[in-house]
């Protein structure tokens, strides 16, 4: 089968690797119909996360079943499937109590050693453990793409929004509008706030923010706290969402918030580190929620739904359409942020 291959930091390949394979009797073997780019893909490409030289990328995709083993109940040769981005067993406390991304044997697809070794999903074929817990049946009115990002960023999103604690007439602010944020504002539309506020310094992220019914913010032309505190009577806002990871736009959703307010830190922090102003926290009667990965299976049902239902479109993300074999020009434009979101056909 073809696959995007790891050759060296920055350095990708398409090319023939060995068939995945059922190799456990919970497994099936996925033919991927289309398989996305995530940010998270760009640690690897970067180095941050490692990779070794032949390892395989990718952790978003549908497809078709092509081999169930013996043990896989809920799945046939040939179902539509979306394939989950962690990789966990269902059975253990965590999964029990949905919170599968802290499952005691949590695995990624296409993450290297870190991830357990297993294979990545930009591929023709990619292999899945505990195929009854980590693929979601798709119904055949929902196209692929938009069912592709439920396994990873769209649910991430909306998981995040659902989390964040949203009343009725809340002024929600949004840091960062790229895939993840996209999706966060369309799912914090669902709880009735009086208005969502999405700060990025894309101006093409920020335009899709806006056609989703967000007010945009560029922190490059005013300050995101005074664009804030405009709209609301000097207060700031009721319900911050950092969907960035990085200590400049944790700062940004702390410094945006009202007294009393929440801030979700949903964006992936690795090894950063900063120093918290205890005493200001406290004094600000704070309620910060730390997300962790998203856990996919307990929310992907109700993600599902809402693509289903339309309140979650995510086709306006999609800036790009490729083969394949473009892959490595697929990860130059989105690591450029020349591409929204890449979306590559096996
Ligand atoms: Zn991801
Ligand atoms: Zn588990």
């Amino acid at each position: 089968m073809r696959a995007i291959v790891f050759d060296d930091i920055e350095t990708l390949a398409v090319r023939e690797v060995p068939d995945a394979r059922v190799e456990a009797p919970g497994d099936a073997v996925v033919r991927v119909t289309a398989t996305a780019i995530c940010g998270s893909d760009l640690h690897f490409y970067h180095g941050k996360a490692p990779l070794s030289p032949g390892d395989t990328l990718g952790h978003e995709a549908v497809g078709v079943i092509e081999e169930a083993g013996p043990d896989v109940k809920r799945f046939h040769r040939g179902d539509r499937v979306v394939v989950a981005f962690n990789i966990v067993c269902g059975n253990c406390w965590f999964c029990l109590h949905q919170e599968n991304a802290l499952c005691e044997e949590f695995r990624n697809l296409g993450a290297g050693p870190f991830g357990g070794d297993l294979g990545g999903c930009q591929a023709e074929l990619v292999r899945v453990p505990y195929a009854d817990t980590n693929l979601l049946a798709l119904p055949s009115e929902i196209e692929d793409e938009r069912a592709l990002f439920v396994g990873d960023a769209l649910t991430t999103g909306y998981y995040g929004a659902a989390i964040a604690g949203i009343r009725s007439g809340d002024t929600v602010a949004v840091v960062g509008a790229g895939p993840v944020g996209f999706f966060c504002i369309q799912a914090a539309m669902a709880f009735d706030p009086e208005i969502v506020l999405a700060i990025d310094l894309e101006p093409d992220r920020l335009a899709l923010a806006e056609k989703m019914g967000a007010v945009a913010v560029n922190p490059r032309e005013r300050s995101p706290q005074m664009a804030v505190s405009e709209r609301t009577g000097g207060r700031g806002a009721d319900v911050v969402i950092e969907a960035v990871g990085t200590p400049s736009a944790y700062e940004t959703a702390i410094d945006v918030v009202r007294r009393g307010g929440a801030v979700s830190v949903l964006g992936m922090f690795v090894t950063e580190s900063i120093e918290i102003p205890m005493g200001v926290y406290w004094a600000r009667a704070l309620r910060l929620t730390f997300a962790g990965l998203c856990p996919v299976h307990a929310w992907w049902q109700r993600s599902l739904e809402a693509v289903r239902s339309g309140a979650i479109d995510p086709i306006p993300i999609i800036s790009h359409r490729l083969p394949l074999s473009r892959a490595p020009e697929g990860y130059a434009l989105f690591d450029a942020r020349q591409a929204t979101k890449v979306v590559l056909y096996p």
